[in-house]
């Protein structure tokens, strides 16, 4: 990638070395952990793997990657990251989950294994797999909210969405059409934001500038 110095930070008319480079942890157990990390080094954070309790101590904000989530789950357990994670998201830490990490990220999934652990990071309902084996796997492009630039190419794979979005969790993006139409697949509640698909593979950056922006507001 050639493209590091004209892509850090997301305002033009600073001075790239005057903006701070938050710290962002990329939760490095198991899923597509690298492509985050390049992303969030592109969109002007210093991304760093986080797989014990004391490397989540030390990060600013933390991206949960895709993969699988009842692996992930159990991986947080053997690696005691579980209960200081819950407590760094109640403390206000900001958070990011694609897919698997939006099922972590929920405080109730339905589909998933009886023994799977979840953060209740936002107070929402998350259907594992709900695309069933038609469109198991799948693109689309939609209307992603408070991102400028028109709509944002979604990959969806083996996705979940979200059954029920709690009062404080704001919808950002729903499927456009087809058998899914109007399902939720992107919220934020305060500063922890989750996706369905996958922003890290697709070229599009405006999910994660949008995070980094939010990291260093707070
Ligand atoms: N189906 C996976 C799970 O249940 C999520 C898929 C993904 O992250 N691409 O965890």
């Amino acid at each position: 990638m050639n493209d590091t110095a004209v892509s850090r930070g997301s305002r033009p008319d600073v001075d790239p070395a005057s903006v701070t480079r938050p710290t962002i942890g990329v939760l490095a157990l198991q899923g597509d952990i690298r492509e985050h990390v390049a992303v969030l080094d592109l969109c002007g954070a210093d991304p760093v793997l986080v797989r014990r309790p004391a490397e989540l101590a030390a990060v600013d904000a933390l991206v949960l990657p895709g993969g699988e989530s009842t692996t992930i789950s159990k991986l947080l357990e053997v690696f005691e990251l579980l209960e200081p994670l819950r407590e760094r998201l109640r403390d206000g830490m900001p958070a990011f989950g694609s897919c698997a990490g939006m099922i972590l990220l929920a405080d109730e999934v339905l589909d998933t294994r009886p023994d799977a652990r979840h953060l209740s990071g936002i107070d929402m309902t998350v259907r594992r797999n709900a695309f069933g084996r038609q469109v198991d796997s799948f693109e689309t492009d939609l209307e992603f909210a408070g991102v400028d630039g028109g709509p944002m190419r979604a990959v969806f794979i083996r996705a979940p969405w979200v059954e029920r979005a709690g009062d404080g969790v704001e919808v950002l993006a729903r499927v456009p059409s087809g058998p899914a139409a109007g399902r939720i697949v992107a919220v934020r509640q305060g500063a922890v934001l989750a996706t369905s698909f996958h922003p890290e593979v697709t070229g599009d950056h405006r999910v994660h500038r949008l995070f980094v922006e939010l990291v260093r507001d707070r």
